[in-house]
């Protein structure tokens, strides 16, 4: 059953994701709630209602679902047992099931390798000693990842030699983690798709992603001819994992590109900073086809918009260049309107479109 233009949509999450989400939906008639612990979340400031709640306040999460028609979320750390109190009221996608799979490293490699994919080496640590049986097996480098509730490079050690293990089980405070084997990667890539309610995929250019210490630097479309081996195996285990799940709305997976492989880094059930360029440099975004999607309409056209479209993360003071950027002729600025530029905090970001698309 579809959402009509003119509904409410839920967005657990008020960061610049649900505050791109909500500009969205609001070109398409739709009104967005917004659900979030913060005081002044930067999606509020453009989205028709607000409550403020915990992420883990079930009786508060299922009193907003009942006032919206349909419920997603732009934030993973949402404890599930919160999510499904949602589902007695509205509807919710991607579903808990989504949620659940991406939001633990571990669960998150076993799935992937039960459909086939290839995620660097890893193994389980629960406890100090796992940790040196782990770095034995793998050897060095290699980096500690908390199972749960890390991003952008936070919750994860690096342990250059055995030596630094101390200091890296220190680091993630003992929590259940993976050992992840090092991966020298050609490249980074993500693949973005956004599966329909009834299966349907829409499916962008896979952008080649730079990171700078472990945050997202830059996305660039196309990718380059070199990835492409490694992009279509990835375009297929992405696939297998969006209709395994029988995901609706966006999902978002990190690859490294090993000479001509594709390895699995991580997937997230939601829109992405990596998609950010097709709000400019597709013919639908990436927030638009979720808006779609969780509403049950049909997805819009993937295709390029230009010849090449580089987006370029504004983080911390970076946000300060915002003058000129906006004085650079076919660059678009985005500013997500969040007052302090700490580091590492992404105040914006800008699109770059060179070229016109074949
Ligand atoms: P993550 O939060 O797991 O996506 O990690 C952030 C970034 O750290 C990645 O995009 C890579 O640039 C780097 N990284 C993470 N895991 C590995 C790995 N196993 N080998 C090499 N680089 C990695």
């Amino acid at each position: 059953m579809s959402v009509p233009p003119g509904s409410t949509i839920g967005i657990i999450g008020g960061g610049q994701l649900g505050r791109m989400l909500s500009m969205a939906a609001a070109q398409l008639g739709y009104k967005c709630h917004i659900y979030a612990p913060d005081e002044t979340p930067p999606a509020v400031e453009v989205a028709a209602a607000f409550t403020r709640g915990a992420f883990d306040d079930a009786e508060a999460l299922a009193r907003f679902a009942a006032q919206v028609d349909v419920v997603t979320y732009e934030f993973e750390n949402i404890p599930t047992h919160a999510l499904t109190a949602i589902t007695a009221t509205a509807a919710l996608h991607p579903s808990v099931r989504s949620l659940e799979i991406a939001q633990d490293r571990l669960n998150e490699k076993e799935f992937v390798l039960s459909l086939g994919g290839r995620p660097a080496p890893f193994a389980s640590v629960d406890s100090r000693d796992d940790l040196d049986t782990a770095l034995d097996q793998l050897g060095a480098p290699a980096i500690l990842k908390t199972r749960r509730l890390g991003y952008d490079g936070k919750g994860q050690a690096r342990i250059d030699a055995p030596a630094g293990t101390d200091a890296a089980w220190e680091a993630i405070k003992g929590a259940s983690s993976v050992l992840e084997g090092f991966v020298t990667f050609d490249a980074e890539f993500s693949i973005l798709l956004c599966r329909g309610s009834g299966g349907e995929l829409a499916i962008w250019d896979a952008p080649r992603n730079v990171h700078a210490n472990g945050i997202l630097d830059r996305s660039i479309v196309p990718a380059g001819s070199a990835l492409a081996p490694a992009i279509a195996k990835a375009e297929g285990l992405a696939r297998r994992i969006a209709d395994a799940i029988g995901h609706v709305g966006m999902l978002a997976i990190e690859f490294f590109a090993v000479g001509g492989e594709a390895v699995f880094n991580e997937m997230a059930p939601r829109v992405h900073n990596s998609g950010h360029w097709t709000i400019e440099g597709a013919a639908t975004s990436q927030f638009e086809n979720h808006i779609r999607a969780i509403c049950g309409l049909p997805l819009g056209a993937t295709d390029l918009e230009a010849a090449r479209v580089e987006m370029t993360n504004l983080i911390g003071s970076d946000v300060e260049a915002w003058p000129a950027l906006l004085a650079e002729r076919g660059a678009h600025l985005h500013l997500y309107g969040k007052k302090h530029p700490r580091p590492g905090r992404k105040m914006g970001h800008v699109t770059r479109l060179s070229g016109r698309a074949d």
